[in-house]
This record gives C-alpha cells, structure tokens and sequence, in this order.
C-alpha cells in the first residue's frame, strides 16, 4: 500500500471517532500486508485450474498453506490496536490472544468463508463478542487474500469472469470504479483487492440488466464523480466512483469508509448492500511452519 493511503487512514483515525478504531485496524492490516514476506508466507495451489465455464472463486475447494507464526504475530498486532482503543470486548481479546484461547488460523478461516457458526464458537472459546471477532478477522485476512490475488491475477485474465463476486474469493464488490477517459467499468473486492471488469447497466448481485429497474443516486452535479447504482430488482446498492487508474487496496477500503453518505443515502430509501459472500466458499487454511 503506498505511504499516502496509509498516511490518510491514520489522518482519518485522528478526525473521526466513528471511524477511528477500523481505520486503525486497517492501518494495521495494510501496514503487515505491505510486508513482502506475505508472498512466500502464503501459498496456494493453482493447478488444476476450473475450466471456463466455472462460476467458483479461485479459492474454493482449494488449501491456502500460512505460515502460522506470521499469522498469530498479526493477531497480536490486530489485537493490540484495538485492546488500545475503547472498544467492547478489547481487552476480553488481547487476554484470548495473548493466552492462546484464540487460534488465528481457524480464525482467518472462519473469516474467509465467512463463517458465522464459526465465529459464534470461536467467541465463546475466547469470550469475546462475535461482532468483534467479525471485524478483527475481516483485517487479518487481508494480507492473506492480497497475496492470493496477486499470484491469482494472470491467472483470473484467463477466465473471463462475467460473475458480479470476486473472481478470486467470492466476495461482493466493495464498489466500482468507472476508469479512465473510457469509463469502462471494474468491480473491485474490498478483501483481496481483485478487480474483474463488468458490464455497464447490470446489477453485480442478481444479474438483472433491465434498463428501466436500474437508475443511480446521486448529489446533484457530482453524478459523474460518485454515486449509487441501485437496482430495484433486488434492492441492491453499490457505491461507484469515477478513477484514473485502479485503486490500491488501501485505497479503496479509505474510499469506502470515507464515504458513508453515501451508504446513508442508500439506505435511506431501502436500498442495502447485500451480506459479504456472493459464493459459498470452501476454502481450508492449512498451518505450515516456516522451516517445512
Ligand atoms: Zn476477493
Ligand atoms: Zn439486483
């Protein structure tokens, strides 16, 4: 992630108490997932690609190996950050973590198949509110699904995807971005920060493509620069915004928690942005030690 990004999200941190504690656990995130060592600390085998018709994620029925030590440092890290903060349960977590009551390999699993029994038991074992093991675990999966993506990119290019989930780890789309002079437009996943192009005049969530059940909301003037595309199909919304080039994963998560005027706006007329997963994803996490 580029020192900007993450210069901004410690700015934010400071300007708004709403925002501050995920904006600092993102920091974190982001600040781990910039660290190289993500690449050889993550692997995955892509053989055995889907063929093309395939609607599943990359990642399902397949093994994610993690260098467990790496993981269980950032869980730390995680933990800290929000133990620092006045957040119910903070403490409850750094104790779980730090008394090895909270394990962060069947944590990051929960988190990728998003999991909620999953993470109903893990609460109870760590005696820690779900919600709060919901959103530490969104963060320790981010340089982990980050590094997924990027050793999946070429490999995504080959599948034209025409799924309105991620290509890579069936997640919604975070938002959409219309890039460049073109317009053209990409859906971007706010977990591993993939980005698959697809159509204009198309609703990602149910594949309605209705012209006359699909309008957009926006501030008068700046309907060019943000909005959100609803559909009255499925009540779905998804915050869109005009770029020059792809946004980071740091950028794009600052983006979405930036603009949550645009969520109300949204959500104010019924709209809502459907749960986390698009697919039902079978992923194992499988413990490696460095040496192995
Ligand atoms: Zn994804
Ligand atoms: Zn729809």
């Amino acid at each position: 992630m580029s020192g900007t990004s993450l210069h901004r999200f410690e700015a934010l941190a400071e300007e708004d108490a709403i925002s501050a504690p995920l904006a600092r656990l993102y920091a974190a995130a982001l600040r781990s997932a910039a660290d190289p060592a993500w690449e050889v600390g993550v692997a995955i085998d892509l053989e055995a690609l889907p063929h093309g018709t395939s609607r599943a994620p990359l990642l399902h029925e397949r093994a994610i190996g993690i260098e467990s030590a790496r993981l269980a440092f950032l869980l730390e890290e995680l933990a800290r950050v929000v133990a620092a903060q006045s957040i119910e349960g903070g403490q409850e977590l750094w104790d779980a973590v730090t008394g090895g009551r909270l394990d962060a390999v069947a944590l990051l699993a929960a988190s990728i198949a998003h999991r909620e029994i999953e993470f109903e038991r893990l609460a109870v074992q760590a005696s820690v509110p779900a919600s709060l093991l919901t959103v530490v675990g969104q963060a320790l999966a981010l340089p982990v699904l980050g590094a997924c993506w990027r050793r999946a990119r070429d490999l995504v290019r080959q599948l034209e995807w025409r799924d309105g989930y991620c290509p890579v780890c069936g997640a919604w789309p975070a938002l959409a971005e219309l890039r460049g002079l073109e317009r053209s437009r990409w859906l971007r996943c706010g977990r591993c920060a993939s980005e698959w192009s697809y159509p204009h005049q198309k609703c990602p969530f149910c594949g309605n493509a209705d012209h006359r059940t699909l309008r957009y909301l926006a501030e008068e003037g700046k309907q060019d620069t943000q909005r959100v595309e609803v559909c009255e199909a499925c009540r779905g919304y998804l915050k869109t915004f005009s770029t020059i080039t792809a946004w980071s994963l740091g950028d794009l998560l600052l983006q979405d928690l930036t603009t949550v005027e645009l969520d109300l706006v949204a959500l104010d007329r019924e709209y809502r942005r459907p749960g986390p997963l698009g697919f039902r994803m079978d992923t194992r996490v499988v413990p490696r030690d460095r040496e192995a």
